[in-house]
């Protein structure tokens, strides 16, 4: 199996290139995060990362992790800055075998064919005599995505679909030029495969405890990364059959030794009959962003009165809108809280835009988008909510007032922490955050709600 190596560059203390809030570090592991899951959902490889945290480390060390694994091909990914738009590749500039040359050409290739339609500029295949390219012992390959500092450029590094495009096209070049091979097994023409699923993941590490706890009882079985909308799982496969009664059978096998969350998906037919159809779908972990409001509106207009007595009361806007679109009103409004720091509007959105969640707003110089009434303020962000929790078409009932509704990647987060770095790039706390807020006004509900008790039993008592 051929081993990759891929780099997200800079990391920790060194930010590598800022503009306005954004830093380079943050959209570089993105990208490579992303070109991961691709080449892991797809072909078989061992992917390696130099980083997969917000963690310093040193060029030489970047390097030694490639070249002790004897990886294959070493892919460090960044972003430019300084002057220029587009899209560039580097290879090392001294001599380089011509595996190197045409590993640049495709992958290359492979990108720009992707992003062209962005409008992106291609500065084409360059070399240079950059230390991780030097001191690579195999194929060694560096892009620079797009110029942080460019508006046109930055837009599209914000954009979720675009890079989504840029990763899949990286990792597709990667296998196209290093002919991995693809990793799903094809049922024959016209046969049902009936494969059995120990356990789904949405940890790579709990599918290989898992993994080792069921080869530890002599099953053999491995990982399958699949994405289902949008999210990647890590499924725990533990052997396929023919013959559905065999699936069965060891499905069985599978739970007598403890793990009760199996169950059996087939392949090959469009159409699987309703009993073969996973009994226990993927589950969501975290707090979803669909889901039932369960605070009232006087209590979250409470709670943003006590630090601004002055505040639009939209509570109650929240709670009626979000049923619509089966949204957690509640959380949507503590969302709004947060961005609109207690709709005191200290950011760059100003309360007459009635925009309470900063759509379209990226800096200074783009404020976001204006809605007529705070109504269609609301319905913008429930719908903008909606588009990242859910593949189905939008409810009727209101016209699509959010005007970036088609650029949200559909069904890309389902839970408030997964909007991290996709409402809020980078935003690696921002779903906390939203969530720190809720959970003080669900405190503060349950305070109302117990002196409203006590207040009841008082009358009741008076009545003995
Ligand atoms: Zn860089």
């Amino acid at each position: 199996m051929k081993t990759i190596v891929l780099d997200p560059g800079h990391g920790g203390q060194d930010t590598g290139a800022t503009y306005r809030q954004y830093r380079e570090k943050d959209f570089n592991l993105e990208v490579a995060l992303l070109v991961r899951n691709y080449l892991l959902e797809s072909y078989s490889a061992n992917v390696l990362m130099t980083r997969t945290t917000d963690k310093t480390l040193t060029l030489a060390e970047r390097t030694e992790i490639a070249n002790d694994k004897n990886a294959n091909f070493f892919c460090s990914i960044h972003h430019n800055a300084a002057g220029g738009r587009g899209f560039e590749s580097y290879i090392y500039s001294g001599s380089v075998p011509d595996s190197t040359k045409r590993i640049q050409d495709i992958v290359h290739q492979e990108v720009y064919y992707a992003i062209d339609q962005y409008g992106v500029v291609n500065r084409g295949q360059k070399r240079a005599n950059f230390f991780v390219l030097r001191n690579t012992e195999m194929d060694a390959l560096l892009l620079e995505i797009l110029f942080i500092d460019n508006e046109q450029d930055l837009q599209l590094i914000l954009n979720d679909e675009f890079v989504n495009d840029v990763a899949k096209a990286v990792a597709q070049g990667i296998a196209k030029a290093l002919s991995l091979p693809r990793k799903t097994t094809k049922p024959p023409a016209g046969k049902v495969l009936y494969k059995v699923i120990a356990g789904s993941f949405n940890e790579e590490v709990n599918a290989e405890e898992r993994v080792a706890f069921l080869k530890d009882k002599g099953v053999d079985a491995w990982i399958y990364p699949v994405t289902i909308e949008g999210q990647l799982f890590y499924r725990v496969q533990a052997g396929a059959f023919a013959e559905k009664e065999n699936a069965l059978e060891q499905e069985v096998k599978i739970q007598q030794l403890g793990i009760t969350d199996a169950f059996l998906v087939t392949e090959g037919t469009s159409e699987p009959p309703e009993s073969d159809k996973p009994s226990n779908p993927e589950p969501v972990k975290g707090f979803s962003i669909l889901g039932p409001t369960l605070l009232r509106p006087e209590t979250l207009h409470q709670f943003l009165e006590r630090v601004n007595p002055n505040a639009p009361d939209l509570a109650a806007l929240y709670v009626e809108l979000s049923r619509v679109y089966g949204i957690r009103g509640d959380v949507a409004f503590a969302q709004a809280v947060h961005e609109t720091n207690y709709f005191r509007f200290t950011g760059v959105v100003q309360p007459g835009q009635n925009n309470y969640a900063g759509i379209g707003a990226t800096g200074p110089n783009e404020p976001g988008a204006t809605f007529a009434t705070p109504k269609e303020g609301v319905l913008a962000h429930l719908q903008h909510l909606f588009a990242y929790a859910s593949t189905e078409q939008p409810p009727s009932e209101f016209e699509i007032v959010d005007p970036r509704f088609s650029l949200v990647k559909r069904g890309s987060a389902k839970t408030w922490i997964q909007l991290n770095g996709k409402w809020a790039v980078p935003g690696t706390t921002y779903g906390q955050q939203i969530l720190d807020l809720y959970e003080r006004m669900l405190q503060l509900e349950i305070e109302l709600v117990n002196a409203h008790i006590d207040q009841l039993e008082k009358a009741k008592q008076q009545l003995d």
